[in-house]
Formats: structure tokens, C-alpha cells, sequence
């Protein structure tokens, strides 16, 4: 079968691999589409050590080709993959944090990855979708997944002051997401003008530059700073933003992967007495209510696709990756038609 290999740091390449069975009692899925995401894109440049070769990619979904032994989806079901799997036994699993198991891993990254024709998972690992989900909305639902799951961890009320910065996938599906809790006040914040009528569409109360946010969050919240900042670019300046524009009491969710916080100033934390998510992952219940609020029509989740490419054209895909224009970059693996 094709699969898109990481041979070594910068290199990756789409050849021949042996074919994925469904053994031990996994089930085989056929690859329909697989999302590229920033993960995948650090892993093939090296800035993520994998232990090469491996096969790359986590978001997916595709169709039962053959059944698992649990037995639980019978051939030709469309599924959802889980990436992330868990032993269900040891103390996180046990304490409900299957996400964060001790034997946990990443499919491609720490195991082979979607990036290919077929893959094998257990059961517990696919998530059924149902035939009224569209094809670009299920290239969404593993990011709505990690959305849903990082939500989970802190409350929201109607009178809450949101932002919300940076408007990447991440962003914009958190603003739907805080818009559908019922937040009316949700302050966007982004670079690009373009993203301006999206964000307004996707539940943004107000879109402003990042030199702008400061004035626009004092604005609306009288000085008392913001209930509730989402942190969804990724960047030093960024997180130092995000606890700036949040007020005392307020929550503070670290979505965007950050590995140096040399900007920031945790007094400041203290000082306001905030409260500090840093989401990873999500739970196997949160694909599941992702799978329901995109069946149920109270996300829009379609627009964020903007570009397809075959797995043959995967440089092109990566390359497309780098475009501040294009949010969701997907790769068909088997024929449009299937979800
Ligand atoms: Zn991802
Ligand atoms: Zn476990």
C-alpha cells in the first residue's frame, strides 16, 4: 500500500509499504481523507524526534474494511479515528484520563500514522459518523475533538468577556464552540483581515488586530480585563498577550503549543489569581460529541477546508501548510463519495 514515510529529520517520502492487516484483534480501516496538521509538519522537519522510519498522521476518517474482534462496527462504517491509544487499565486511564495514558501514544508520531491507504485500530479507537456528516466536516473532527476537550476544562457563562487569539482551525472552531455555550462577548483576535467576516459568522462579537486587543478587551470589560482568554497561535508573544488581556479571576487556556515562555510573568498569574489550563489530546467521549454536534448542525465546519491534494502531491499539501491564507489542508486517500 502508499504511505507517506518520515525517513529521517526533512525527509519524507510516499512509497510502497507493506500492507497494514488487521491483526490482534484490531479492526482494518481504509483511509478516506487525512488532515494535515502543524504536529505533522514539525515531526517531517525534525523538530520533533520520531524514531524513523514511520508512517506520519493523526487526523483521519475512513470506512471498516475489516471488523475488530470487539466486533462493534460492522464493514463499510464510517469512522472517526481516535490517534491517541490507551491501555484502559493503568492509574490515568483508571482516573479517567484515558488521553493521558502511561502507555499512551501518538499514531504518527510514536507508532504508523493515517498518512496511507489502510491503518489498524481497536475498536475502542473509532468513533462512528453518520452518513449525514459531509466529507469536509469530518476532516475537521479530530481538531473539534481536542476543541471540545479543552472547553471541557473551564466554564463559561452568557455575561462572560471571551477572546480568543489567534484564528487558526483552532481558533475559529473555539469561537464556535464558545458562541454555541451561549458567551455573547467574544473578542477575535488575528493578523489577517481576510479572517474578519468568518470570525464575525463564527460567533466573534468583535475581530481585532493584535495591537488593538488591548484597547478593544479594556473596552467592552470596563478595565476589568477579560473573563476567559484563549490562547490559540502558538507563540511567546502571544501566551505574554493572553495573560495580559485576562482579567483577575479569569481562566486562561493554553491551546496553541508553546515551548518557550521567555515573555511572560508569572507574578501576574498570581497576582490575578488565574486559573491555567494546558489541554492535550481528548477523551474518547469528546470525538463522540464532536461526531453529534457536527451531525446536529450547530457547527459550520465545512468552510474551514480549503485546499485537498491526493497523497501523491503530499510536498505540495506541506507546502500549501505554509500559506496564512489556507486553514485546513486535507489529503484524499480513497475516492471522494466516502466520508
Ligand atoms: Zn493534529
Ligand atoms: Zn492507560
Amino acid at each position: 500500500m502508499r504511505a507517506a514515510v518520515i525517513e529521517g529529520p526533512g525527509c519524507v517520502v510516499v512509497r510502497d509499504v507493506p500492507a497494514v492487516r488487521a491483526a490482534d484483534g484490531r479492526a482494518l480501516v481504509r483511509v478516506s481523507q487525512a488532515g494535515v496538521c502543524g504536529t505533522d509538519l514539525k515531526i517531517a522537519a525534525g523538530d520533533i524526534p520520531v524514531v524513523a522510519p514511520v508512517v506520519l498522521g493523526h487526523e483521519m476518517t475512513g470506512r471498516v474494511e475489516i471488523p475488530g474482534r470487539a466486533g462493534a462496527l460492522a464493514p463499510g462504517t464510517a469512522v472517526l479515528l481516535n490517534p491517541s491509544p490507551f491501555c484502559g487499565r493503568c492509574s490515568r486511564c483508571r482516573r479517567d484520563l484515558p488521553h493521558l495514558c502511561r502507555h499512551g501514544r501518538l499514531l504518527g508520531r510514536d507508532a504508523d500514522g493515517c498518512f496511507a491507504e489502510y491503518i489498524a485500530a481497536d475498536d475502542a479507537l473509532l468513533h462512528p459518523i453518520p452518513d449525514s456528516v459531509t466529507r469536509d466536516e469530518g476532516a475537521l473532527l479530530q481538531v473539534l475533538s481536542t476543541c471540545i476537550h479543552a472547553q471541557s476544562a473551564i466554564r463559561a457563562w452568557p455575561e462572560d468577556v471571551a477572546v480568543v487569539i489567534g484564528l487558526g482551525v483552532a481558533g475559529l472552531l473555539h469561537l464556535q464552540l464558545l458562541r454555541e455555550r451561549g458567551v455573547r462577548s467574544i473578542i477575535a483576535v488575528t493578523r489577517s483581515a481576510a479572517k474578519h467576516e468568518l470570525a464575525r459568522r463564527f460567533g466573534a462579537s468583535a475581530v481585532v488586530a493584535p495591537d488593538e486587543a488591548d484597547e478593544a478587551v479594556a473596552d467592552v470589560t470596563a478595565g476589568r480585563g477579560a473573563d476567559i482568554a484563549l490562547e490559540c497561535a502558538g507563540s511567546a508573544a502571544t501566551l505574554a498577550q493572553a495573560f495580559r488581556l485576562a482579567g483577575a479571576g479569569a481562566q486562561v487556556m493554553l491551546f496553541g503549543i508553546i515551548t518557550g515562555i521567555a515573555d511572560t510573568r508569572p507574578y501576574e498569574w498570581y497576582y490575578k489569581e488565574l486559573t491555567i489550563k494546558s489541554p492535550r489530546a481528548a477523551r474518547p467521549r469528546d470525538y463522540d460529541s464532536a461526531i453529534a454536534l457536527c451531525a446536529q448542525r450547530r457547527l459550520d465546519l465545512a468552510p474551514l477546508v480549503t485546499s485537498r491534494f491526493p497523497l501523491s502531491r503530499l510536498p505540495e499539501a506541506f507546502a500549501a501548510c505554509a500559506d496564512p491564507g489556507q486553514l485546513k489542508v486535507v489529503l484524499d486517500i480513497a475516492d471522494a463519495g466516502a466520508a
